[in-house]
């Protein structure tokens, strides 16, 4: 039976008695809206430890002002019928007062990740994500914690944050889950409109472009950058908010491919933003 938790101390609660059965634990921080991206990783986790935690929580310190906090898809009732299908064993689903009780002041920061990228476009995402990571992995405790490749950025900033604080946390990133046609999975597409949902394909189209110049024997990024605007311009409503070809340790912009590079890019389709990527090697 899986067990729906929403506060703090009846989580340690379960997670002790777990840990005194010996047993392994795994955790998949979510912010619910669940999609076959999540639900592909829980499979992955259920697969490689003996008791699965996930969390869904809209984390208000990552988002903006101006941000879709407010719009944000939410469906716990969905949810929680998706998790037990894929056999997790416990949700916490805490709400904002037990994260964010009166008289919260501790932020996590991370400045040479997280000023660049998502970070540059979305001023305190980063610092609402390490806040809210730091305090689940001292939740949950010792653990295999799964992200997805699609937040590529967030994957390693929690690694690092990991290393630099000494958290008893292994990290494992699993590949980004796309639709049909190449489209990665968020649960933000569920605000693009029909026309917009084709549009929203230029991030994947772009990425494939940088693959196939790559194949080819391209090894400028600002070449590989040209042709990736090219494809996006052709969709009405995108706007690019950025393209990078990075370092995919340290993000740091390349010029020129060498071993395994970070193509990624954040664009606007009308209202919504998308972000995809690739690790793309000559
Ligand atoms: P979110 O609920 O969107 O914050 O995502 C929770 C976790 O699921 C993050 O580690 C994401 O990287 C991961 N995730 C979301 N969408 C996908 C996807 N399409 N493929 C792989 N991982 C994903």
């Amino acid at each position: 039976m899986m067990r729906l938790v929403k506060t703090i101390f009846e989580l340690r609660k379960v997670l002790s008695e777990v840990r005194s059965e010996g047993k392994s634990i795994g955790f998949f921080p979510t912010m619910g809206a669940l999609h076959e991206g999540h639900l592909s990783l829980m499979r992955a986790a259920r697969k490689e430890t003996d008791f699965l935690v996930i969390s869904i929580f809209v984390n208000p310190s990552q988002f903006g002002p101006s941000e879709d906090f407010a719009e944000y898809p939410r469906d716990l009732e969905g949810d929680l019928e998706k998790a037990e299908e894929v056999g997790v064993d416990l949700v916490f689903a805490p709400g904002a007062d037990e994260m964010y009780p009166e008289g919260f002041a501790t932020f996590g920061v991370q400045e040479r990740l997280t000023h660049r990228m998502c970070g540059l476009s979305r001023p305190g995402f980063f610092r609402g994500v390490t806040t809210v990571v730091a305090k689940l992995f001292n939740l949950v405790g010792p653990c295999v914690a799964y992200f997805g490749q699609k937040d590529y950025q967030q994957s390693v900033v929690v690694r690092q944050m990991v290393r630099d604080l000494n958290m008893e946390v292994e990290i494992r990133v699993l590949p980004t889950v796309r639709e049909a046609d190449g489209l990665a999975m968020s649960s933000r597409n569920k605000y693009l409109k029909p026309t917009e949902r084709q549009e929203a394909l230029c991030l994947y189209k772009a990425l494939n472009e940088a693959k196939a110049l790559v194949a080819a024997g391209e090894s400028k990024s600002e070449k590989i950058i040209e042709k990736m605007k090219e494809i996006v311009a052709k969709a009405p409503s995108a706007k690019i908010d950025y393209i990078v070809v990075a370092d995919p340790e340290n993000l740091e912009d390349i010029e020129t491919f060498k071993g395994r590079t970070l193509v990624a890019l954040a664009v606007w389709i009308g209202k919504t933003r998308l972000i995809d990527n690739m690790l793309i090697s000559p």
